[in-house]
């Protein structure tokens, strides 16, 4: 991280130390300390600076699929750009040398035109932040985002949700869609994983109401959040939002500090049965299967998807079911 750090937005002076409010943890940091997130530093006479303004870990041209979004301009490819830094802590994270900060990793340089101008280059019409935690890269990511919007370039996010009500409902208005990671559904799993639940929960609402298209993550991992009571209050909770909530649960893969099996394919299966019983749209991700999407009202095939390839969608130019005119989930 040698390029020069950038002023930092959304905190305070408090005595000689500086508080974050960019997101609920809160950091009080003193003179040249770091926040938990690795990438906001207090430097003396300058306040709250931004370490990762401008500096890119990883850009590619993916599927929207595999953001995931599925059903959100389906079949479409989206340029996906991260830097580093998180909020959280998970164990089994599997971004952990760019969520960390902790490798060597070589970073290259960007300002805020740089998304636009590569989405131009590629003919793309979407621009996803990702890899490590977009919100904080928030300095670049809302210039970037304001940047992609006035050129009619669609801006998706895909988040660990974790953010203060301020800086959420500055980004909001720059979005067009948004995954957001809903990792557990106690608060005693969501301190182990370094976050809190209900800041979460208000993000996903806040998003919802806002009218952005929104899909929901879970990675299902054994001793973590495998509670089949817990995952039930969830999904009931995302179907009092809407029961059209799509929820991706995704299989896990020993990864970083967490050594256990990967997810069985019939736990999996056996909680996305659970939560159909809640919910019309559960993904099963992760296991290298085929999914599709169906009719809600017919039952047709709307939608085939394997290894981030479709088939389809069958819908007509409205939308609609071919076989039976009811309208798809889809925003085409
Ligand atoms: S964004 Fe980073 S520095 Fe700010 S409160 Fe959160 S963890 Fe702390």
């Amino acid at each position: 991280m040698t390029a020069p750090h950038h002023p930092a937005s959304w905190w305070r002076q408090e005595e000689k130390d500086v508080r974050c409010l960019l997101c609920p943890h809160g950091c009080r940091i003193p003179p040249e300390g770091r926040g938990i997130c690795g990438v906001r530093r207090h430097e003396e006479g300058r306040g709250l600076v931004s370490m990762n303004y401008g500096l890119v870990s990883a850009a590619a041209v993916d599927p929207v699929e595999k953001k995931p979004l599925y059903h959100w301009k389906p079949g479409t490819s989206i340029l996906s750009f991260g830097s580093i830094g998180c909020t959280m802590h998970c164990p089994f994270c599997q971004n952990w040398q760019i969520a960390r900060c902790e490798s060597d990793r070589s970073l290259t340089p960007a300002h805020p035109g740089t998304p636009l101008q590569i989405a131009r280059k590629e003919g793309l019409s979407s621009v996803a932040f990702t890899y490590n935690e977009p919100l904080v890269w928030f300095e670049f990511l809302t210039e970037s985002a304001q940047i992609l919007r006035d050129e009619g370039v669609s801006v998706v996010l895909v988040s660990n949700g974790l953010i203060n009500p301020g800086p959420r409902d500055e980004v909001l208005p720059l979005l067009s869609a948004a995954n957001i990671d809903l990792k557990a559904f106690t608060d005693e799993a969501y301190r182990f994983m370094g976050g809190y639940l209900e800041p979460v929960k208000k993000t996903i609402e806040r998003f919802f109401e806002g009218g952005i298209h929104l899909e929901i993550t879970f990675l299902l991992v054994p001793g973590i959040n495998d509670s089949k009571e817990d995952f039930r209050r969830m999904t009931r909770w995302m179907a009092s939002l809407s029961p059209e909530l799509v929820l991706h649960i995704s299989r896990y893969f020993p990864s970083h500090q967490w050594k256990e099996p990967a997810t069985s394919l019939s736990l999996l299966r056996e909680f996305a049965e659970a939560a159909r019983e809640d919910l019309l749209y559960v993904y099963e991700g992760n296991t290298g299967g085929a999914n599709g999407t169906k009719c809600s009202s017919c039952g047709a095939s709307l939608i085939e998807r394997k290894d981030y390839r479709i088939t389809g969608p069958f819908v007509d130019s409205s939308g609609r079911c071919l076989r039976c005119g009811t309208p798809s989930p889809f925003v085409i």
